[in-house]
C-alpha cells in the first residue's frame, strides 16, 4: 500500500486549545474559532431545524436526566444548549465557550431568565478553571462538537478532555452518547460531470497565460506546469465536496465505517480511522436503467439514548426517550454529506448487479490538526443478475482526498 501523502506525524496532531504555543494558537483561531466569534455563522446553526429539533427533544424531552443536576455544555456558542438544560430543570449548567460569543451568550442567559443557573465561562475547556469539587462531579456534559463526515474540527478532543476531567465516570452522561459514521455508493452525476468540467477549464487556458506572460512580460512560466496541474487535480479531482444529495443517490445499503461510544471513546479514535480498525465495506448496487456510480458518500449520526458501556450500562440514569440525529441524504442539515467521487465513474447496467468493495482510511492532515485526508480503496465487478457470470472486473483502486 502506498504511503498516505499530506499526512501529520505523530505528536504533531494536537489540536493547539491544548497545550498549543502561542503562535499555534494564533493561528487555530484565525483558521477555526474566528468564524464562531460570530453570530451570523452561530445564526447558520440556529437555523438547521433537524440539529435545534434533535437537541431540543433531547434536552427538553428528557428532564429525568436534568432535574437538579449538575451540567456542562461544552463549547456553547450562543448558549442555546446551556438555556435548554436550564429549563429542563438543571441545578447549575457551567456553559464554556472560548470565543467571545461567550459575551453574547451571557446576554442571552439574562434574557431568558436562566443566569442565576447558568454561568457562561470564557476559555478553553481544556484550561479553564471551574469551582473546587466540580472535577469527576459533572452529570450530564451536552454538546455539538460534530463537524463534516463527524471528525472534520477535531473538536472531538476537547469533548474526550472534558470527559476525563469533568463527567462522573460512571453515572455520568453524554449527550450525544453515541455517534456513526456512515459510507455508501452514490449516484451525482451532474456534480461529478461540473467539477470534471471546472477542472478542464482551469487547465485549459494555461497555455495560452504562458505565451502571453512571456510575450507581455518576457518571464518564462511554463517550468510551473507540472505543478500547476498537480495542484489543480488535487484542488478539484482529488477533494471530497459537500453535498446536499436526496435519499433516490443512495445505490446501496450504507455501512457503519466507524462507531463512537461517547462514554468511553479516546483521543486516539478521534485521529481518524488508522490502519488496524480501517474500515471495510462490501456494496451490491442494482438498477433497472443504465446508471452511473458518481463516488462515494460519508456522513454520520449522533444518538440520544442510555449508557451501555458495562461500566455505565446499570449504573447511569435511563435515558427515557431517545433521539437520533441523522445526517443522512435525504433531509437538509448544514453538515450535508461529503462526496467522494470518481474521476470515472462504474457503471451499472440494466439485468446486471455490480459488486463493489474495498475500505477507508481517514488522518489528520499534515498542515493542519483540524482537517483530515481520507484514503478510499475499492475493486469492483459487474455480473449478470441471474447466471452470476462475471461480466467484468475492475482492478483494485486507490485514492487519497483531502477534506476541505
Ligand atoms: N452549542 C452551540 C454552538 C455549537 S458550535 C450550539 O449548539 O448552537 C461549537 C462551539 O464550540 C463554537 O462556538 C466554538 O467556538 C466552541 N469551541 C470549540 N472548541 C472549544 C474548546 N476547546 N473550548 C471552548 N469552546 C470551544
Amino acid at each position: 500500500m502506498s504511503q498516505f501523502s499530506n499526512v501529520s506525524e505523530a505528536g504533531k496532531d494536537e489540536i493547539p486549545s491544548f497545550n498549543g504555543s502561542e503562535k499555534a494558537k494564533a493561528s487555530d483561531f484565525a483558521n477555526y474559532f474566528c468564524s464562531y466569534s460570530q453570530i451570523f455563522h452561530q445564526k447558520q446553526m440556529l437555523s438547521d431545524t433537524i440539529r435545534m429539533a434533535s437537541y431540543h427533544s433531547a434536552i427538553v424531552g428528557n428532564p429525568d436526566c436534568f432535574k437538579d443536576k449538575i451540567v456542562m455544555d461544552v463549547g456553547t456558542g450562543s448558549g442555546i444548549l446551556a438555556v435548554w438544560a436550564a429549563l429542563a430543570g438543571a441545578r447549575k449548567v457551567y456553559a464554556i465557550e472560548y470565543t467571545d460569543m461567550a459575551k453574547n451568550a451571557e446576554q442571552v442567559m439574562k434574557a431568558n431568565g436562566v443566569d442565576h443557573i447558568v454561568t457562561v465561562v470564557q476559555g478553553a475547556v481544556e484550561d479553564i478553571k471551574l469551582p473546587e469539587g466540580t472535577e469527576g462531579n459533572v452529570d450530564v456534559i451536552i454538546s455539538e462538537w460534530m463537524g463534516y463526515f463527524l471528525l472534520r474540527e477535531s473538536m472531538l478532543d476537547s469533548l474526550i478532555r472534558a470527559r476525563d476531567k469533568y463527567l462522573k465516570p460512571k453515572e455520568g452522561l453524554m449527550f450525544p452518547s453515541h455517534c456513526d459514521m456512515f459510507w455508501a455508493p452514490v449516484h451525482d452525476k451532474e456534480d461529478r460531470f461540473q467539477i470534471q468540467q471546472e477542472y478542464h477549464g482551469s487547465m485549459g487556458d494555461w497555455e495560452e497565460f504562458v505565451e502571453s506572460t512571456k510575450q507581455t512580460y518576457g518571464v518564462d512560466m511554463k517550468c510551473l506546469e507540472g505543478n500547476y496541474e498537480k495542484e489543480q487535480n488535487e484542488y478539484y479531482l482529488l477533494s471530497s465536496k459537500w453535498s446536499e444529495l436526496p435519499s433516490e443517490a443512495l445505490l446501496a445499503e450504507p455501512v457503519c465505517v466507524k462507531s463512537f461510544d461517547m462514554a468511553t471513546c479516546t483521543i486516539e479514535d478521534s485521529k481518524g480511522i488508522l490502519g488496524a480498525d480501517s474500515a471495510p465495506f462490501q456494496f451490491a448496487c442494482e438498477s433497472d436503467a443504465t446508471l452511473e456510480v458518481s463516488g462515494f458518500a460519508g456522513w454520520f449520526t449522533s444518538d440520544f439514548r442510555s449508557r451501555s458501556d458495562p461500566e455505565g450500562k446499570d449504573a447511569a440514569p435511563k435515558v427515557d426517550n431517545p433521539v437520533v440525529l441523522t445526517t443522512a441524504p435525504g433531509p437538509y442539515t448544514h453538515w450535508g454529506q461529503q462526496v467522494f467521487y470518481f474521476k470515472s465513474p462504474i457503471m451499472l447496467l440494466s439485468g446486471e448487479k455490480t459488486e463493489i468493495e474495498g475500505n477507508i482510511e481517514m488522518m489528520r492532515s499534515k498542515d493542519n490538526a483540524r482537517l483530515y485526508n481520507v484514503k478510499v480503496t475499492h475493486e469492483s465487478r459487474r455480473m449478470n443478475k441471474t447466471s452470476g457470470v462475471v461480466m467484468n472486473k475492475n482492478p483494485k483502486l486507490e485514492q487519497v482526498y483531502q477534506m476541505p
